[in-house]
């Protein structure tokens, strides 16, 4: 690479590509949204169902291009597309690889617009990717979008999944109160003992979140070899809370949730968070270059060597992944910048008028 000393590549442990059409202005529920249930109701579930595969193409090329730009050289995505399951990681791959990002990619099943037939859908489009295993960038994972939106019988047949196929599951826990209450209503002590009950609880698992773990809840997901994803800019953003917990065990990565992959701005709000907290000095920060471990537990270890960056000052001018030269000048090499947020701006007003269009779920 150039003169400047190359230095790892930021792993971005939990975010979503199929929000990356969000900064150019989601339309915004008529009232704020109360709590974490209506923000999803009203933005996030609004924005997943009005998704095609058009738009997604769009929203990932433009994510994964920024985030390349911005020294992200690896991403773990949990994905929602309700209109458009079957094949919609395909589009996900192709975009990562053709741009040159690493990536671990699901689709996150859920009963919360079309019950079991919808959950069974979202999980065969898992094992349809994680069987074809095409390009050498990216793996596939079995999701669950959360265990508040899915019943026992798609948390017991994602676990079997992941024993048949030896995948990981990477599911929401915990993020909101509602995940808690959901499982205690349903009759478990919370979201992860659900999961464990399920056999679903697989290790090298990825929990986003974990705000209302307790302490002995994290050590016990992290004994059972399951990695937690801090997300501070997102928890800010939806005002679920500080993930205290999450202190009491090394196995947590810093994700961006669907934010844009910018690891100085996470990295930002995660010293904030922690200074108003009371536990600055703690080494959360950490966090930040723990994600190359987790997805070396996909990809093997050692296979991440090569996704590396340089950078003048503060700013990115070089980024190699897998020892391909993906950033030059702070250039990107593998695709037409130019093209592709001319496509993103185009695709995001189709989106946005979509969205405008939809029923209330
Ligand atoms: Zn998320």
């Amino acid at each position: 690479m150039s003169a400047a000393a190359a230095q790892p590549g930021f792993v971005n442990a939990h975010t979503h590509l199929y929000s990356g059409l969000a900064p150019f202005g989601l339309p915004q529920p008529p009232s704020p949204p109360p709590d974490f249930p209506a923000i999803l109701r009203t933005l996030w579930w609004r924005l997943d169902r009005a998704l095609d595969e058009g738009t997604l193409r769009a929203s990932a090329r433009y994510y994964v291009a920024h985030a390349l730009l911005s020294g992200t050289t690896g991403l773990v995505d949990h994905h929602e597309s309700p209109a458009f399951i079957e094949g919609s990681l395909d589009v996900l791959a192709d975009a990562c690889d053709a741009l040159g990002m690493r990536a671990l990619l699901c689709y996150g099943a859920s009963e919360r617009n079309g019950g079991r037939e919808e959950a069974r859908r979202g999980l065969a489009e898992c094992r349809r990717f994680l069987r074809a295993r095409q390009r050498a960038l990216v793996r596939g994972a079995v999701g669950l979008h959360a265990s508040f939106t899915v019943s026992d019988e798609t948390l017991a047949e994602a676990g079997a999944l992941c024993r048949e196929l030896g995948a990981i599951i990477h599911i929401h826990m915990a993020e909101d109160r509602v995940d808690v209450d959901d499982a205690r209503a349903r009759g478990y002590a919370g979201p992860l003992e659900r999961l464990e009950d399920a056999g679903a609880l697989v290790p090298g698992s990825i929990l986003a979140h974990g705000v209302h773990l307790d302490e002995v809840q994290v050590r016990r997901a992290s004994s059972a070899g399951a990695w937690l994803v801090h997300n501070p800019r997102s928890n800010d953003n939806n005002r679920v809370g500080w993930a205290r917990a999450l202190a009491a065990s090394a196995r947590v990565a810093l994700g961006t949730d669907g934010c844009p992959s910018v690891a100085g701005e996470e990295l930002a709000a995660l010293e904030a968070g922690a200074a108003r907290e009371g536990q600055a000095g703690q080494g959360l920060e950490a966090r930040a270059g723990r994600g190359r471990e987790l997805l070396a537990e996909s990809f093997g270890q050692g296979a991440l060597e090569g996704d590396v960056i340089t950078k003048e000052g503060a700013r990115v001018v070089g980024v190699d992944v897998g020892g391909r030269p993906v950033v030059r000048e702070g250039r990107l090499l593998t695709g037409d910048l130019a093209a592709i947020d001319a496509d993103a701006r185009e695709a995001a007003t189709r989106l946005f008028q979509r969205m405008r269009e939809l029923p209330p779920s």
